[in-house]
């Protein structure tokens, strides 16, 4: 038997009965038996939780909620499609949108073609639309899978229509209109000339037209007037020319709870979606759920000796009053090292100070030891769960802390946790 540098060649099988060996008979470990193998199925079986001490647990209850509260501002006649791109902003593209389609969802958006053919091997028949123009070469797949494109150039409408027709299907898309975001886009006051250059193709269905707000989330508000404005101008011109504009979309999360005016036939929901609000003004207006906690269990305790540093750099000096604690995430899996000192964990109910440098795949916390009042003391062990992101008892860790501390927005924070950890859906 050949071995391979693996590290692990069994010893078992190393020996055999002829070779010459110091020992007598009865030493000789497992001679001549076959090599214990591992069963693969029971092997893929142990749960990502039981593979490493940290992970995501996503609350599709609460995706459901929040499909059922934007349903109802929206009222009825405006359908809802269900932004899942970015692998539902790291929540599990298909689980997610399974969840928001019976729920109510209409209609899924996506980036890329590989998102939506993910969606399509899953059993998922709904409208996909992806949200930009993808290459050219890519029209076979869109056909293929029945994903329709978002179109802003006459060459790739062309080409698209004339694939369309050559396998005698219809080419359906969705127009994008640049209303002032200046990211992809006819122009607004250019649509009437762009449909006259590719209408005359019989393959060719405008399903839907649609813009993309810049500033939705922001206080100053005269922005988006002028967006709305310019798109309505788009929209008119469209049916004045005698071209059905088809449904008419404007509104991510921030402008359907801040502007019921711009939810025309269809509202675009993302990041509220999940749960999360992507302004001040938002958290007023609706109660979200959010889906996604992370949790983690501990690796290590120890005490450390008064002002003995922690972690790289050994930014944190320990007080000796501590116990430190190790938990295996770091910022490959999204625990972002600018967050390093500025965060807290939950134990047992408690909130417990995140110290030290937030390592790429393991970070530290502190549990103070003292005893104050009657607050019951804490007593850490390894295998101990923690929240690093949710809620237990009255102790609350939220992504927009998080988001807040960074300075970013929760959909950057949301979908760094999807990096590397396991998944579990409840
Ligand atoms: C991502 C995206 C959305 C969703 O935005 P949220 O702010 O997450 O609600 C809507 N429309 C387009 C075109 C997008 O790219």
């Amino acid at each position: 038997m050949s071995e391979l540098p693996n590290g692990f060649t069994g010893f078992s099988s190393s020996f055999s009965t002829d070779t010459q060996l110091p020992y007598s008979r009865e030493f000789l470990p497992r001679t001549k038996t076959e090599p214990l193998s591992f069963d693969p199925e029971k092997l893929a079986s142990i749960p990502g939780p039981e593979r490493r001490w940290a992970w995501v647990e996503i609350d599709l209850n609460a995706i459901r909620h929040n499909v059922m509260v934007t349903k109802q501002r929206i009222g009825q006649g405006c359908r809802l499609m269900a932004v899942v791109k970015a692998d539902a902003y790291g929540h599990g593209a298909v689980r997610v949108a399974k969840t928001a389609v019976n729920s109510g969802a209409e209609y899924l958006g996506v980036a890329t073609i590989d998102e939506a053919i993910e969606l399509r091997e899953a059993m998922i028949n709904v409208p996909i639309l992806l949200l930009v123009e993808p290459p050219m070469s890519a029209i076979p797949l869109l056909l293929a899978y029945k994903v329709m494109p978002t179109v802003y150039t006459p060459e790739f409408a062309i080409l698209y229509a004339e694939t369309a027709d050559a396998h005698r299907l219809r080419a359906p898309f969705h127009l994008k209109v640049n209303t002032g975001m200046n990211r992809i886009g006819v122009r607004f006051d250019e649509v009437v000339d762009f449909m006259a250059r590719i209408d005359f193709h019989r393959a060719l269905d405008l399903v839907g037209t649609f813009t993309h707000f810049a500033t939705a989330d922001c206080d100053e508000t005269l922005d988006f007037q002028i967006q709305i404005k310019r798109f309505l101008e788009a929209v008119n011109a469209l049916r004045a020319s005698g071209v059905n504009p088809g449904i008419i979309h404007a509104a991510n999360s921030a402008a359907i709870f801040r502007y019921p005016e711009v939810h025309f036939d269809m509202v675009r929901l993302g990041i509220s979606l999940y749960g999360f609000h992507p302004c001040r003004q938002t958290r007023m207006a609706v109660e979200l759920h959010p889906a996604m906690s992370v949790h983690a269990c501990i690796t290590d305790v120890k005490t450390v000796p008064m002002s003995e540093g922690v972690s790289y750099g050994m930014l944190y000096r320990s007080p000796g009053s501590v116990k430190i604690c190790t938990l295996p995430l770091g910022y490959a899996d999204g625990l972002r090292r600018g967050l390093s000192g500025r965060i807290d964990v939950i134990l047992d109910g408690q909130r417990c100070r995140q110290v030290g440098t937030i390592c790429m795949d393991q970070c530290m916390f502190e549990v103070d030891m003292r005893v104050y009042g009657n607050r019951p003391r804490l007593n850490p062990q390894i295998g101990d769960e923690v929240i690093v992101v949710g809620q237990q008892g009255d102790s609350v860790i939220t992504i927009d802390d998080l988001t807040g501390i960074l300075q970013t927005v929760p959909h950057e924070v949301a979908i760094g946790f999807a990096n590397r950890m396991p998944r579990v859906y409840c």
